[in-house]
């Protein structure tokens, strides 16, 4: 047991753990078990079109349904993944169960797109697009129906690599987002050169745009950039009235957060739909 192992050898040396610490090694010594035990879980969250009110999609976000620790959010463990090599299963259960998902609102009458957030280092996992593909054949080639979104970090992590892995996800005719923007340091060469559909603004700065005037100008101005590129932009981080208010003013197109819905259960997604005030 790695993690356990990891523990003692890191209690010898340092003499005494904190609990934050314990936990972590502990949660990564089991997240192997999790992937394979049906131990995750397929959240979404709704992504609104600002201009009608409507529902226009949604986000695929994990947890892990722990036996002991309940419900952990994935800034707990995608970090941990990583640095464990298990981003690839990972990916590859949120990929199975997203495609399912996606396909089961369309059948259902709900056609809605859900995007699928994408790390790093699947970025230099041979088998992704592949595997994106042999999905689309299962399920029947509605690209229209599947999104991904990569951080602006994972995107300067590694460029070139980043814009190859774009481009062919992009001849599968899926829209691609830009995660987190505005924390990444990418230069507007670079973000020209992207074939991307969206940029998705940091949540820090938004929650913080009604408090701050830097967090305002920011916002502000990354909508500018983005429209001035062709592109769409979403607020994520839209946790009040004041704040949806101001990206309205601002011409913002999407937005996201606590103010329209929290992430919930996939399958819980249609019911919170019709009793909501942003039904299609
Ligand atoms: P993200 O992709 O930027 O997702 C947005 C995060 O902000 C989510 O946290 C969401 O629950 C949270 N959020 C949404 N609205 C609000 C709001 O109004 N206020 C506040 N304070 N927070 C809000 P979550 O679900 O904990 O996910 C955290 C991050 O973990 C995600 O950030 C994403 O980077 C990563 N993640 C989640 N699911 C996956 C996955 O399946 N694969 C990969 N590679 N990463 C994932
Ligand atoms: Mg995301
Ligand atoms: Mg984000
Ligand atoms: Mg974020």
């Amino acid at each position: 047991y790695q993690a356990r192992r990891t523990a003692m050898g890191y209690a010898l040396y340092a003499g005494s753990l904190d609990e934050d610490c314990t936990r972590r090694l502990t949660l990564m010594g089991e997240l192997r078990r999790a992937i394979t035990n049906d131990e995750l879980r397929l959240y979404c969250q709704p992504k609104v079109d600002m201009a009608s009110g409507r529902v226009c999609g949604a986000e695929a976000l994990v947890r892990w349904q722990h036996p002991q620790a309940g419900l952990v959010s994935p800034g707990e463990f995608i970090k941990l993944a990583e640095r464990a090599g298990l981003i690839t299963p990972l990916t590859h259960w949120v990929l199975e169960a997203g495609f399912c998902q996606a396909y089961a609102w369309q059948e259902s009458g709900l056609d809605r797109p859900l995007s699928i957030n994408l790390s790093a280092q699947d970025l230099h996992d041979p088998s992704l697009l592949d595997r994106i593909r042999g999905l689309f054949a299962t399920w029947g080639n509605r690209p229209e129906l599947i999104q991904f979104e990569l951080t602006e970090s994972a995107l300067m992590d590694d460029p070139a690599g980043a814009l190859e892995t774009l481009s062919r996800l992009k001849q599968m005719d899926v829209e691609l987002f830009i995660d987190d923007y505005g924390t990444g340091y990418s230069s507007l060469s670079y973000l020209q050169k992207l074939p991307v559909d969206a940029i998705k603004i940091d949540q820090s700065f938004v929650m913080s745009m009604v408090a701050s005037d830097d967090s305002a100008i920011i916002v502000r101005s990354t909508i500018e950039l983005g429209h001035n590129l062709d592109l769409r932009v979403v607020a994520e981080g839209v946790e009040n009235e004041a704040i949806w208010e101001r990206l309205a003013t601002l011409g913002c197109d999407t937005a996201q957060g606590y103010f329209i819905g929290m992430p919930i259960q996939a399958g819980e997604f249609s019911d919170w739909e019709t009793h909501s005030r942003w039904r299609l």
